[in-house]
């Protein structure tokens, strides 16, 4: 491959472009607005920085290893920018860079394992692991760091190089890792690329590319597996969620309302994995939309960097009116505001957390995916139609069902058509599981060994049995 003059990594020929702060709606800093033809030198460099970084295991693992203690130690600086530009509330700024620094270190411990193939022929066979080449990550602004390090742990530890290219509305923190990074491993093994589109596009069908590693939304997602199809390159592609979850008849309301609230609404509802759903018994409904409401009503909504905030503000602009508009349609559908409703009077982009009572089922705030601070609540009256309903719209990456009974919650939730499903809670994710959506959210498989191999590609070796 050829190798063109490196000009910088974080040179700007196309000057900048502002950030600006969810909670006052002002911009605050800006980030090198990268152009498409830069991408060119950096790939180059990712490709050549690739051969040392492919070579040596032990050296990888104790980079990542270095690089994990970085990243903890940066937590001061890292987090509180980190809400500065996504708006969430700090304690969870620092929780995205603990998770963070976790996964380099689980990675950074995995090893792809040679498998000898036994077909009683008298050959000795074997499969052993080869990385890619350079990896191009794509994240959205709703978890940047969280969903970088997915993406890009994993491609390292591997063997492979990595472009990192964060949303234009989250770049900051995402930079200063890079920096973090950059100073603990080789130089160009992994490089931050910042900027408006068409940079994604550009990343995603550039000829140097090996694997496109893209989390985002659905439509996004298609124009990513078609530029990459230019090259051939691989697509994991983790895209939106619209879980339902479901209450059975038993369901101790009192109980878990708190921890099904937050569920739904942590990171503001702008969470792939969100409760965005739920379905109740006809008996036990009014119930169960009281207690959501009280659990709404009573959450601290304000500036993620204010000590107390439970819950920030939307981060952009075009995601409130989104959210405003779904809410506003189902309101004028005939729905019922048990709490919120309606955006808050006060810079920045702050919506009352909603809960959205007598929806009609087919109205877009339950068929479509919100991403906001906005829960519709339905009734069902036999069990089946509930599973049903859970699993009818084109999204399948969660679910949960929530009962005191757990043989049949355990059976309930066998039958949702989804990536993981969970029981009496809803969102955790271990980063030893494997982490896939089934239908449109998503293609590929994320997370634990099977993101660990989704990195490497198969290369065997034959050769007759010595007698
Ligand atoms: P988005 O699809 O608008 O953007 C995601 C990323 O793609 C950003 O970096 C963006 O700049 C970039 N991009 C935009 N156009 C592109 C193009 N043509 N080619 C290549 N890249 C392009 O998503 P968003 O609004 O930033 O994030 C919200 C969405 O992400 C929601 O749908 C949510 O469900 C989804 N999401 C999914 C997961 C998951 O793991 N399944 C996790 C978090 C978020």
């Amino acid at each position: 491959m050829p190798t063109t003059p490196p000009p910088g990594p974080h040179r700007a020929e196309g000057g900048s472009f502002a950030v600006l702060d969810p909670a006052t709606g002002e911009p605050f800093a800006e980030a090198p607005d990268q152009q498409p033809a830069e991408l060119d030198a950096i790939v180059d460099r990712a490709y050549a920085a690739w051969r040392g970084w492919r070579a040596d295991p032990d050296a990888r693992a104790a980079g990542l290893l270095a690089a994990a203690d970085a990243v903890e130690r940066a937590a001061p600086d890292l987090a509180p920018l980190l809400t500065r530009e996504q708006g969430k509330p700090l304690p969870e700024s620092h929780a995205e860079v603990a998770r963070t620094a976790a996964r380099l270190r689980y990675f950074a411990t995995l090893r792809p394992q040679t498998q000898p193939i036994a077909d009683g022929r008298p050959m000795h066979s074997e499969v052993r692991w080869r990385p890619l080449g350079p990896v191009a990550a794509i994240v959205p602004w709703n978890f940047p760091l969280q969903l970088a390090s997915a993406k890009f742990a994993p491609a390292l530890a591997a063997g492979n190089t990595v472009v990192l290219k964060p949303s234009p509305f989250t770049p900051l923190a995402t930079r200063m890792l890079g920096s973090i990074l950059a100073a603990a491993l080789p130089e160009d093994v992994l490089t931050v690329v910042t900027g408006r589109e068409p940079l994604g596009g550009r990343l995603a069908s550039h000829p140097g590319i090996r694997h496109v590693t893209f989390t985002g939304s659905v439509p996004t997602g298609r124009a990513v597996a078609r530029g990459a199809a230019s090259s051939l390159a691989r697509v994991t592609l983790e895209l939106g969620g619209n879980d339902a979850a479901i209450l059975l008849d038993d369901v101790d309301v009192e109980q878990i309302a708190d921890r099904l609230f937050w569920a739904a609404f942590r990171n503001c509802g702008q969470i792939c994995m969100a409760v965005k759903r739920v379905y109740a018994p006809a008996r036990r409904y009014s119930e169960v939309v009281e207690a959501l409401a009280q659990c709404a009503k009573k959450t601290v909504v304000g500036p993620g960097l204010d000590a107390g905030s439970q819950l920030g503000p939307i981060n952009n602009a075009p995601q409130l009116a989104r959210v405003e508009h779904y809410a506003a349609q189902a309101l004028a559908d005939g729905a019922r505001a048990a709490a919120g409703g309606y955006p808050l009077d006060r810079p920045g982009y702050f919506f009352a957390p909603t809960i959205l009572a007598d929806v009609p089922p087919q109205n877009p705030l339950v068929t479509e995916e919100q991403f906001g601070p906005v829960l519709p609540v339905l009734p069902y009256r036999r069990i089946d139609e509930a599973v049903e309903a859970a699993n009818g719209t084109g999204f399948g990456l969660g679910g949960s069902v929530w009962g005191s009974d757990p043989g049949q919650a355990e059976t309930v939730a066998g039958q949702l058509e989804c990536g993981t499903a969970w029981i009496n809670h809803h969102g955790e994710l271990s980063l030893a599981q494997p982490f896939a959506g089934a239908k449109e959210s998503g293609v590929g498989v994320a997370g634990g060994p099977w993101g660990f191999y989704g990195n490497l590609r198969p290369f065997v070796v034959h050769r007759p049995q010595e007698a």
